[in-house]
């Protein structure tokens, strides 16, 4: 069984814009701008053997404003830029179905494509639901500040996305079993 790193896209991978508080998901691949500070972070998760699955809600895509075709060059940008080994878009509005992101199935079926061992698995993301779907998976959470984090459910707080890695390879150095944190008085 294989350790990944499962990373939210926008707001950790690429750069967004805010409006009124709210992220805003960039529509065409000419306003797709990957982070700087993520290709470092993610060759050194890479080097130290875990599987790097990017995981996305795109509800734009179900409410027609985003094109496929768009998302599909941002994709191929990312992949091309990053050492990503999958994506896992859900491209609903309303997240029903028990895989649409941000529902912890999406970890579920990662987990079964790549044969993963997801308590010993992490989430690096900027927003609250996705730490729940963690904990649920039985993933560590390890959150990048944010507007989005909320109080509850994430392991980890840190400033940044090579933040994020430091401490998932301090962990892994230590080899710190995954929910230990979360249960920790
Ligand atoms: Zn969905």
């Amino acid at each position: 069984m294989r350790q990944a790193v499962f990373l939210e896209r926008d707001g950790i991978l690429n750069l967004c814009d805010i409006v009124n508080g709210e992220q805003v998901t960039p529509l065409r691949c000419e306003r797709f701008r990957i982070n700087p500070a993520a290709r470092e972070a993610l060759e050194d998760l890479k080097a130290a053997g875990f599987v790097l699955i990017v995981t996305t809600n795109q509800s734009a895509v179900s409410q027609g404003i985003l094109p496929r075709r768009e998302l599909e060059r941002m994709h191929t940008l990312l992949f091309r830029q990053l050492p990503i080994d999958d994506i896992f878009v859900c491209p609903h509005a309303d997240w029903t179905h028990p895989s649409c992101k941000p529902q912890p199935g999406m970890f579920l079926d990662a987990g079964f494509k790549w044969g993963l061992d997801l308590d010993q698995s992490f989430v690096i993301s900027d927003k609250e639901a996705d730490a729940k779907a963690a904990q649920i998976a039985g993933c560590t959470s390890v959150m990048v500040r944010s507007p989005w984090l909320g109080m509850e459910f994430h392991s980890f707080v840190v400033d940044d996305v090579p933040g994020a890695a430091q401490r998932i390879l301090e962990l892994l150095a230590t080899n710190h079993p995954g929910n230990e944190a979360m249960h920790r008085p």
